[in-house]
């Protein structure tokens, strides 16, 4: 098996890891597709990713097989689903499962990926107590990065 050169060492292993536990395997596709991902380090659509993985390996792929990867490392917890951008972003904290806070900048699209445990709590609280249970929290906050800020104040 020929392992991609953009992931590093120590991301494959926590990937492995996380799929371990989550009582999955880690297949070469699979891999390649968070690879992939990895390497953009900003939020791509499905469609994106497949184009980009067919560049890489050369060949058609079907679109089904990628949508089920991805669908793969969303549930394992390797890469968040941001709603709003309808696009797909490898973790910043594979490490451990938790839940996602992004800044999501609406110019460039780059996004950055914080967690905040106290927020996190809030939202389930105010959940709890109209008696909702929730799953998962993706908090997706839109606006401009530094950069973009800086290059419109120009
Ligand atoms: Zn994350
Ligand atoms: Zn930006």
């Amino acid at each position: 098996m020929k392992r991609p050169t953009s992931l590093p060492p120590g991301a494959l292993q926590l990937a492995e890891k996380r799929c371990a536990e989550a009582g999955e395997k880690l297949t070469p596709a699979r891999i390649n597709a968070y690879a992939e991902l990895f390497a953009q380090a900003r939020p791509v659509s499905a469609y994106e990713l497949l184009a980009l993985l067919e560049t890489r390996e050369g060949r058609k792929l079907a679109p089904l097989t990628v949508y089920r990867q991805l669908d793969f490392l969303t549930r394992v917890g390797l890469v968040h689903r941001l709603a709003s951008a309808q696009a797909f972003v490898a973790c910043a904290h594979p490490e451990h499962a938790h839940e996602g806070l992004y800044l999501v900048c609406s110019s460039c699209g780059r996004s950055d990926e914080l967690e905040s445990k106290p927020l996190a709590a809030v939202i389930s609280k105010a959940a709890r107590s109209r008696g909702f249970k929730s799953e998962k929290q993706i908090i997706e906050v839109r606006g401009l990065c530094q950069d973009c800020n800086e290059a419109g104040a120009e």
